[in-house]
């Protein structure tokens, strides 16, 4: 953690740390993550490094999303498409609001939930691992209707 040299705030400069050997290909998901304003899926990487790499195949994105995942570089959440978006996690914890009628969604600070993360832990003894939800549900636009 105290570790200061340059780009080790990067993903690139993390897993160069942690001794991950660097493929261009890796380089460019990386990269890809790293642009996204919000959150990406492996699909949208995909089309970025294919663009670049016209042999490289999905897996290879799967596997590299596994990888970050493991080390905890990245956190996935599903936002209600069938499929699971990413995003950095030195971008911090947050949660979603995704609206089940017009598909907004809309971001919750990670305060919002410890209420319940400490009831789950009083009550069943369950220490949750809440990093990043997607709470579905009806937005104040819709609900009014
Ligand atoms: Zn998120
Ligand atoms: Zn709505």
């Amino acid at each position: 953690m105290s570790h200061n040299h340059t780009h080790a705030d990067s993903l690139t400069g993390k897993l160069d740390e942690l001794g991950y050997r660097m493929t261009p290909q890796r380089m460019m998901v990386l990269s890809a993550i790293e642009k996204s304003k919000h959150h990406i899926s492996a699909e949208e990487i995909y089309s970025q490094v294919v663009a670049k790499y016209p042999h490289v195949n999905i897996s290879t994105i799967y596997r590299t999303m596994e990888l970050l995942k493991g080390l905890g570089l990245v956190t996935e959440t599903d936002l209600g498409e069938g499929r699971v978006r990413y995003h950095p996690s030195g971008k911090g914890h947050h949660h979603h609001l995704v609206c089940q009628e017009c598909g907004e969604t809309a971001d919750l600070d990670e305060s919002a939930l410890s209420a319940l993360k400490e009831s789950l832990l009083h009550d069943y003894g369950f220490s949750a691992d809440l990093r990043h939800l997607a709470i579905f549900g009806r937005c104040a636009k819709c609900k009014g209707k």
